[in-house]
């Protein structure tokens, strides 16, 4: 197996893996997006709202806010040894103080950790209007994406990496020029030098001068953007820790198993 990093930025990771199969592929995409948890406002309790919006739609926006997670210091309520009643291992409060006339942003909702706040300051929540009073404190817990997509800690998707064959190769020169730079001659093979300019119009390229594209199923490139809960390196991370612990269980129900 061989992993390499193709481009990465603060809530993006491009990644191949080569040398494993569909399943294993799929296995670490639905990993990340249902397995791997965040923190999320689960409970909002108004003190005042006088907004056009009603306190179930407002509290749904609140659900939706992605918030700054801290795996080291929260557990899953269902792990905890509260037993999911709700502890400050398992959950934190947020609050919002009294606003008046204006746009209530994400960045005006406080945290009693600091560690876990709004990961996007600018998220509108609702405006207000002259007279309109908003004030409330929330809950936010540590979830799934199983669960509610709120919990999901951001997009991933994947696809084969392109592997071409020249069928024609006085005509393959001319998809090299149109594709500007993107494609290289390496021996009688053509490799792409940027992955992430690559795009539809220079696979037409190579399909209309006999360069002919498989997208191998054995070797994958990784599409991950984090919401902002957690860096991209730690959601991979995690979701290998979870991959992890489920096969050892499986490993200690086998052994037990007659
Ligand atoms: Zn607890």
């Amino acid at each position: 197996m061989k992993v390499e990093v193709i481009n990465k930025s603060e809530n993006e990771l491009v990644f191949t893996i080569d040398n494993i199969n569909p399943v294993i592929a799929n296995t670490l995409r639905r990993t990340i997006f249902v397995e791997v948890p965040v923190m999320a406002i689960k409970e909002v309790e108004f003190r005042k709202n006088s907004s056009a919006l009603f306190d179930e739609i407002l509290s749904h926006r609140l659900g939706l806010v992605p918030l700054t997670t801290d795996l080291k210091s929260y557990n899953l309520p269902d792990e905890c040894k509260c037993k999911g009643e709700g502890c400050a291992l398992c959950q934190v409060e947020l609050f919002l103080f009294l606003k008046e006339e204006g746009m209530v942003y994400s960045k005006d909702i406080d945290s009693k950790d600091p560690k876990i706040k709004p990961a996007i300051a600018e998220i509108p929540i609702v405006e207000l209007n002259k007279g309109q009073k908003l004030e409330f404190v929330a809950t936010a817990v540590l979830g799934r994406g199983k669960e509610h997509m709120k919990f999901s800690p951001g997009h991933i998707y994947y696809k084969g990496y392109p592997e071409f064959n020249i069928e024609n190769k006085s005509k393959a020169k001319e998809a090299i020029k149109l594709c500007k730079g993107l494609l290289v001659e390496k021996g009688d093979k053509v490799e792409i030098t940027d992955f992430m300019k690559w795009n539809d119009a220079c696979e037409q390229f190579c399909e209309e001068n006999g360069v002919k594209i498989n997208y191998s199923d054995t070797k994958f490139i990784f599409f991950l953007e984090s919401w902002g809960q957690l860096e991209p390196k730690e959601i991979v991370m995690t979701a290998l820790d979870i991959l992890d612990k489920k096969l050892i269980d499986f490993e200690k129900s086998f052994s037990k198993a007659k």
